[in-house]
């Protein structure tokens, strides 16, 4: 069986890179960078919906639901990360959140790309299927367009994890590649041959 993780760093390896989403510079590039994909990606989906006469269409409780969807959606997505961690590790998990980030690490130990590249995209996968579905299959414009709005939110507020996966595409190949992620941080290490 593949080795997820190690309980210490193994010999010969050197810390590479950190990513701290509680660093200020970090949390306001991420931060910009989620309102960015959010607004582009509810842009695009109005264009293609075309709800009409929004006055007409004002629902309280339609707004009530959207919002509590949106802090589900929140406690969810860190969920769904650490049954991901907890599957493959069996390790204690850390959540928790700042204000602009909610996060789930796995601090103790050590994680092999692998490992943590299915984590760091558990929920974003799971997400665009469950929101994907909805905007697909509500028929209602205004309904599909909160169901876009929530699609979109999910797409911008997994700009942290998708960082983290472009790193492994496109720096960190090695799949002996170890991260530690304490839920905020992340710091990636490599061997050194
Ligand atoms: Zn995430």
């Amino acid at each position: 069986m593949t080795k997820h993780w190690e309980r210490a760093l193994p010999p010969g390896y050197r810390q590479t890179y950190v990513i701290d989403a509680k660093s200020t510079k970090i949390s306001i590039i991420l931060s910009l960078g989620a309102l960015a994909i959010t607004a582009a990606v509810f842009m695009v989906a109005v264009l293609m919906i075309k709800p009409k006469d929004f006055f007409a269409h004002y629902s309280m409780s339609k707004y009530m639901l959207t919002a509590a969807a949106i802090i589900a959606y929140i406690i969810l997505h860190e969920l769904t990360h650490g049954a991901a961690y907890k599957l493959l590790t069996k390790q204690k998990l850390k959540f928790g959140f700042t204000l602009t980030v909610a996060y789930c690490g796995v601090p103790d130990i050590y994680v092999y790309r692998t490992a943590s590249l299915i984590a760091l995209l558990a929920p974003f996968v799971v997400f665009d299927i469950v929101f994907g579905v909805a905007v697909a299959l509500l028929q209602d414009p205004w309904d599909k367009t909160y169901a876009a709005a929530l699609l979109a939110l999910h797409l911008g507020g997994c700009i942290g994890d998708l960082y983290d996966t472009c790193l492994y595409l496109f720096k960190f190949r090695d799949p002996r590649t170890l991260m530690r992620d304490t839920g905020p941080m992340q710091t990636f290490y490599v061997p050194e041959i």
